[in-house]
């Protein structure tokens, strides 16, 4: 019998109580749950025999029950509530980041990020801007995938392995420019388990959404309810590919009674 595979979670800000998110935004506060949740979420993994790891630990495929623990944007709160809940529970993870977020209200800064590897979490990178990258032409692609690696690495001193991408957007040409710049793998946002016949260039990963019961976070790590919301997202998908990014993130903010445009 063939493995069945480890569900890649994804986060984004972690709510810290009496800390403002960095963005209120309706498309944006629905991708961040709260510092408490996300610790009886860890809680729950650990009590159903699963081991938290990074991205690097979980491609090695360790034969026990495992989930695959990541962050996108490198907010603050990565620092801030997640590591110290990774730590108590000793979960890896892997922390994507966007460069140019460094250093801006909410997210890392330089010292934070260096003080996350020591801790002994992978840094990944999430691109140079967070531009959503099936709308670049080649050069737009080097600059949001190939330099960030390079400034990223200069940052920790230690080599970043894996990228993930901004919104979910990725196609062929993304996995090539990746593939080429020396990436081991490319975490999207298509939503099934990844196991050693997966490519590691188009990894899976599942967002875990503000408000989702403990309940369905379970049969989201343990892969039972992916089938499910495999469907809903293909409807999704079919939306951005009618109409465009830019009209597809138009109409998702006014269906979210909001005027912004989230891009995460
Ligand atoms: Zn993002």
């Amino acid at each position: 019998m063939s493995k069945p595979g480890i569900v890649f979670l994804m986060y984004h800000e972690l709510e810290i109580p009496g800390r403002p998110l960095s963005h209120g935004e309706p498309g944006y506060v629905r991708y961040a749950i709260s510092a408490l949740d996300f610790r009886e979420q860890m809680r729950q993994i650990q009590q159903s025999g699963y081991i938290g790891y990074s991205v690097s630990q979980a491609l090695e495929f360790p034969g026990t029950p495992s989930v695959g623990i990541t962050f996108d944007d490198g907010c603050e709160s990565d620092v801030l509530a997640a590591a110290p809940v990774l730590r108590e529970f000793a979960f890896g993870a892997t922390f994507y980041v966007t460069y140019e977020w460094l250093e801006q209200k909410g997210h890392l800064s330089l010292r934070q990020l260096k003080e996350l590897s020591q801790q002994g979490f992978e840094i990944g990178c999430h691109s140079m801007t967070h531009a959503y990258l099936n709308e670049l032409d080649d050069r737009g692609l080097q600059s949001e995938i190939v330099e960030p690696k390079v400034k990223l690495e200069q940052a920790i001193g230690k080599a970043v392995h894996h990228f993930s991408c901004p919104g979910g957007r990725y196609n062929r040409r993304v996995a090539e420019v990746a593939r080429k710049a020396g990436y081991r793998s490319v975490a999207t946002s298509r939503i099934h388990p990844n196991s050693p016949h997966t490519d590691p260039f188009c990894l899976g990963r599942v967002a875990v959404m503000r408000g989702t019961p403990l309940k369905a976070v379970h049969a989201i790590f343990t892969g039972k309810a992916l089938a499910r919301l495999r469907t809903q997202s293909q409807f999704r998908n079919a939306a951005k590919w009618l109409f465009g990014n830019s009209l597809y993130d138009r109409m998702r903010a006014l269906a979210l009674g909001s005027h912004d445009l989230p891009r995460r």
